[in-house]
């Protein structure tokens, strides 16, 4: 059945705005474009990868009236490729007739880590241990209550392990000289996240990372792919690997809590859950992104659908695709400078280039990705 607010997209009347011009962005132009629908990217950044490869693109700043109501205009559904789109541009392009999906609760929600992990434990899912911090004072008394090591971390604006930061112990209470370090070292921390409003976690020593990629479509019908375990350099995902190696329990409860954020949130869309699993075996929620994650970008080259075209189809109202994975894949992140040279490299059999078309190389940007696939063991 059909709700009011559903919206079906085809490729006779079908534009999806997308905001964002990041990779994926571009991935999800490329994905509806295959299914026969266009796309409309707006984006603040001249040379985002995404204008490359949509039929419209409109290049202006998030809070652009104008451009929120040509935009508006051109998108039957309008949809987002990262978390800190501002809440106001969603609430906007409501306001100018545009049905935006995942809704405005999902980021308001992924935006703020507080009212995230307020929202997952409402769900009955585990976090990090935490303690809400506004100054310096409440640094200590969440250091007094949760101890070292533990990471601070700003409560909006941070991705890539950016905006947070690391506090190691001190080694136990000492001499004057050591109570003094440990002084210092809160204060290089609060200093090193500008002060502002933060949460600081308690750190987990996992056993390790995994992440669900899930979607729901506009009728509710809920499609989990397969958990990737993933491993991180310097806060940034380097590689994913599916299967994950975590116990088949803990999987199966790290699907539950992503299809129960799903239903809860009346998702509609592709979301990414990241878990540590601790060594017995227990999930803890990390954090989730309402939008295509790239711990799923294996899904492109070992699922008869990837998480691209799963979020077009659950956005564009069309049924779900098989979540199945009919591969092994391993993949990795293509940083910074590896990105030069791939024009004249061979590549093993099985291996799956995506270059995502970015002219400036910075240390440590994601500028594309290479899949490997492998016959499926298990
Ligand atoms: P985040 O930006 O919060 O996803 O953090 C990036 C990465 O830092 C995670 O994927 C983990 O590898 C690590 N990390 C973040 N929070 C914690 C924590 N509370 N305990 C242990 N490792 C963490």
């Amino acid at each position: 059945m059909t709700a009011a607010s559903e919206k079906i997209v085809t490729p006779a009347n079908g534009c999806i705005g997308i905001l964002g011009g990041g990779q994926l962005g571009r991935m999800l132009a490329v994905a509806a474009s295959n299914l026969g629908l266009k796309t409309c990217i707006l984006a603040p950044e001249k040379n985002s990868p995404a204008f490359d490869v949509a039929a419209f693109s409109i290049c202006a700043d998030y809070d652009d009236g104008d451009a929120l109501s040509a935009f508006a205009q051109a998108a039957d559904v309008v949809t987002y490729e990262f978390e800190n789109v501002p809440v106001d541009t969603v609430v906007s392009l409501e306001a100018r007739g545009a049905l935006v999906m995942p809704g405005a609760r999902a980021l308001a929600a992924a935006q703020d880590r507080l009212i995230e992990k307020q929202f997952i434990e409402s769900l009955g899912a585990e976090v990090a241990p935490y303690h809400a911090v506004e100054t310096l004072e409440d640094l200590e008394t969440g250091l007094s209550r949760i101890g070292a090591p533990a990471i601070l971390k700003t409560r909006r604006l941070g991705y890539d392990g950016k905006g947070q930061t690391r506090i190691k112990s001190p080694g136990g209470h000492g001499p004057d000289a050591l109570s003094n370090t440990w002084e210092a070292a809160k204060q290089k921390a609060w200093e090193e996240i500008g002060a502002r409003p933060s949460i600081l976690e308690g750190f987990i020593d996992f056993s390790c990372e995994i992440s669900i990629i899930g979607a729901r479509g506009q009728d509710g019908q809920i499609a989990l792919y397969d958990a990737a375990e993933n491993h991180h350099e310097n806060g940034i995902l380097r590689r994913s690997a599916a299967p994950a190696s975590a116990p088949t329990d803990s999987i199966a409860a790290a699907q539950d809590i992503t299809a129960k954020l799903l239903s809860t949130l009346e998702y509609v869309g592709v979301v990414g859950v990241e878990f540590f699993v601790k060594k017995d075996g227990d999930v803890i929620v990390n954090e989730f992104a309402p939008r295509v994650h790239n711990s799923g970008h294996w899904t492109l080259d070992a699922c008869p659908t990837s998480q691209f075209e799963q979020h077009i189809r659950a956005v564009a109202g069309w049924p779900l695709g098989s979540p199945e994975r009919a591969l092994d894949a391993q993949m990795l992140n293509i940083l910074g400078e590896e990105a030069t040279g791939w024009e004249g490299r061979d590549l093993e059999p099985g291996a799956r280039l995506h270059l995502y078309g970015k002219s400036e190389v910075k240390a440590g940007r994601k500028m594309g990705h290479l899949t490997k696939v492998g016959q499926r063991k298990a």
